[in-house]
């Protein structure tokens, strides 16, 4: 993506335009295009920490959150090793003060940041299985947490329906073994989980809302069907009541595996009438995938009548609006 530049005197600044607000004393920094979902090799990314901040700085972002996914206590492939945690909490935490060392250098009015740094983690809630957020706030000094559902029980805990990953395949056998192939009771059991995350551990952001609907492709249900509508408005309810952020997840559609995004148009639709504030994040699990889709995603939900975005920051969550990350997008 290529951005525009600030000039300045004696030579042009490496510092991208969207990323600077002029009063009429100083420049001071916004942060319009980040991502807040993003997984290393600490987990099941294919790169370094440091080979995505590098990838980050070129594609513009003013902010990158590494989110890997939280260990999980039994043989799998895709989440941190449980010996791993403090070293990727410390991983993360260097290069955040690294990054944030140039944030304070001053040339005349102007305030310089390559790129800041947070430590998020996507931790999956699997209940009488996975460890407390709260006890992963204490473990780690986490500047926000992503709370996802990607393996549903169905009350033995020993039988998982793993709804994510490359194979569809796994999806109908899970299916199979743990609901009998009951669809709707299966679904049920997915989003009373995310109801029961939001409820008892207030993520900060709600990890890809509906990412049950990504193997389904109309084979088993429609989205339209009146039970699982009603299931999505207690889940909006619960999200609501706890004041959680909903990330819109590009990832289902440039990996090709969904139609839509996470959470598709009808959610979109119900998010922004109920005003529930979203992020945009694009999942990504290689360096090139950053911010796969933003332009497109902005445009939709500009359509569609969101004008803001939730980012977060050092000192909290700030609004953009749409209107501004278009011209940094464009
Ligand atoms: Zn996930
Ligand atoms: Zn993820």
């Amino acid at each position: 993506m290529s951005l525009p530049f600030l000039e300045l005197e004696g030579g042009r600044s490496e510092i991208p335009v969207h990323s600077i607000f002029i009063t009429h004393h100083s420049i001071i920094f916004i942060h319009l295009l980040q991502n807040l979902h993003t997984h290393s090799r600490f987990s099941d990314g294919s790169h370094e920490p440091a080979d995505y901040i590098s990838e980050a700085i070129n594609q513009g972002l003013s902010i990158l959150g590494f989110s890997d996914h939280s260990p999980v206590p039994f043989k799998n492939t895709f989440a941190l090793r449980e010996e791993e945690l403090t070293l990727y909490g410390e991983t993360i935490k260097n290069l955040q003060s690294r990054y944030s060392g140039s944030r304070t250098e001053k040339t005349e009015s102007l305030l310089f940041s390559e790129i800041t740094i947070l430590l998020g983690l996507e931790i999956d809630f699997i209940p009488g299985i996975t460890r407390s957020f709260a006890e992963y706030r204490q473990l780690l000094p986490l500047d926000y947490t992503i709370g996802s559902v990607h393996l549903v029980t169905n009350s033995d805990p020993s039988h998982l329906w793993f709804i994510d990953g490359p194979d569809m395949a796994i999806y109908d056998q899970g299916l199979k073994e743990v609901f009998n192939g009951d669809i709707r009771k299966a679904v049920t059991a997915y989003y009373r989980q995310i109801q029961e995350m939001v409820a008892l551990h207030k993520p900060d952001i709600v990890g890809h809302l509906d990412k049950v609907k990504m193997y389904n492709r109309d084979r088993y249900f429609s989205e339209e069907e009146s039970w699982y509508v009603r299931l999505v408005e207690e889940t909006l309810d619960q999200i609501e009541k706890t004041g959680c952020v909903v990330e819109v997840n590009t990832r289902g559609i440039y990996k090709k595996r969904s139609d839509s995004l996470f959470p598709g148009p009808a959610i979109l639709k119900k998010l922004h009438t109920r005003k529930i504030p979203v992020t945009l994040s694009s999942d990504a699990h290689k360096p090139h995938e950053l911010t796969m889709l933003f332009t497109e995603t902005a445009d939709l939900l500009y359509g569609m009548g969101f004008r803001e975005l939730m980012h977060l920051t050092p000192a909290g969550w700030n609004i953009v609006s749409l209107k501004n990350l278009f011209s940094c997008l464009k």
